[in-house]
């Protein structure tokens, strides 16, 4: 058996020791979180490595930590609440492993493809969702991209008009988009463009193959240019008949991480629970807001999956003494930073 002391003997005298160079890592992952913690305003210029120093640090400390800085920056008794509707159901030629509404598992999940709705049809949905407390309302249409939808892109422009006029924040989920679109989206009073990365650039190939990680990055590129990005945090909902229908759903305490990192790298910007909260205990959801998510999904649906309803939250906000957030409140701080997910919808 290799003795420590044998390993002393044969290191070179100014070389650390693998103790030691733990200990340093240690402390520098504690110093980078401290510096973090400190700040008074975000920054855009975090590094990997300052990163992953943070979103590993123990969980109870960093959710701690992460807590605090929401208090500097956010009322932590507000939550924005935000309704999805799904304007254009299923039919869509992509190949995301885990979502419903690809053709290419229409067999298997039962799915039915619509045509896209109306805008008369979707301001009555906002206009029930406002009533019931909702601030912001979102939707989502089942595509690769806008390219030669000129239609689509003029009937959604007056979608997001006509919420807007209802005082509502707006938000639209259509797939890739390039700049003149996002601008477009932007004037006709869009405020926020939800597009997920989906997951890792690494796992990119095994979970779609129908674009790559960098056509992802490349409309964040253009949503954050006009000021309109977005931050949901999305855990895989599993939906049979999906390839990924039989996984295991992620731990909580990897959501929780993720929000915990989320809210210290990015103090500003509204953090949105959004896929997998339906799963989760309210003593869980209640860790989330305390650790910094500011946003969630209410209403009768997410897309294709269930969603906790507006009555329900509104018990679970009783409970626990939080309010809804009024619309346009964070108007002065745009979303900003790394939009993203662990895993989730177009
Ligand atoms: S996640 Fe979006 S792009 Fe992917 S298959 Fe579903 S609707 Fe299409």
């Amino acid at each position: 058996m290799r003795s420590a002391v044998g390993a002393a003997v044969r290191r070179t005298p100014h070389q650390p020791s693998e103790f030691e160079q733990d200990g340093q890592r240690e402390q520098r992952a504690r110093r980078i979180l401290q510096v973090a913690v400190a700040a008074t305003a975000p920054r855009h210029d975090w590094t990997r490595e300052e990163i992953a120093a943070i979103y590993y640090r123990p969980l109870m400390e960093l959710a701690y930590q992460a807590a605090k800085v929401h208090r500097r920056f956010h009322d932590p008794s507000e939550v924005q609440l935000c309704t999805l509707m799904n304007i254009k159901t299923g039919g869509c030629s992509e190949d995301c492993s885990y979502c419903a509404q690809s053709t290419r598992y229409q067999d298997g999940t039962g799915l039915e493809a619509k045509r896209v709705e109306s805008v008369e049809s979707v301001l009555a949905a906002a206009r029930v969702a406002k009533e019931k407390g909702s601030t912001r309302f979102c939707m989502g249409a089942a595509w690769r991209d806008m390219r030669g939808r000129k239609n689509s892109l003029r009937n959604i422009k007056a979608m997001v008009t006509g919420v807007r006029a209802l005082d509502m924040e707006v938000c639209v989920t259509l797939g890739m988009i390039d700049d003149e679109q996002a601008k477009e989206l932007k004037e006709a009073g869009l405020t926020a463009y939800n597009h997920n990365v989906d997951t890792s650039r690494e796992f990119y190939p095994s979970v779609i193959s129908t674009r790559t990680y960098d056509e992802r990055l490349k409309t964040l590129g253009h949503v954050r240019d006009a000021g309109i990005n977005s931050f949901p945090v999305n855990a895989l909902v599993p939906i049979k008949g999906t390839p990924l229908g039989d996984r295991t759903p992620i731990e909580f305490t990897s959501m929780l991480r993720t929000i915990a990192a989320a809210r210290i790298l990015m103090p500003a910007t509204i953090i949105r629970i959004a896929a997998g909260r339906k799963t989760m205990a309210e003593e869980q959801q209640a860790l989330c807001f305390m650790a910094g998510a500011n946003a969630i999904f209410t209403g009768e649906k997410m897309l294709t999956t269930e969603c906790n309803g507006w009555d329900e939250d509104a018990a679970m906000f009783g409970r626990w003494g939080l309010e809804p957030m009024k619309s346009f409140q964070k108007a002065a701080q745009p979303e900003q930073g790394l939009a993203g997910d662990v895993a989730g919808l177009a």
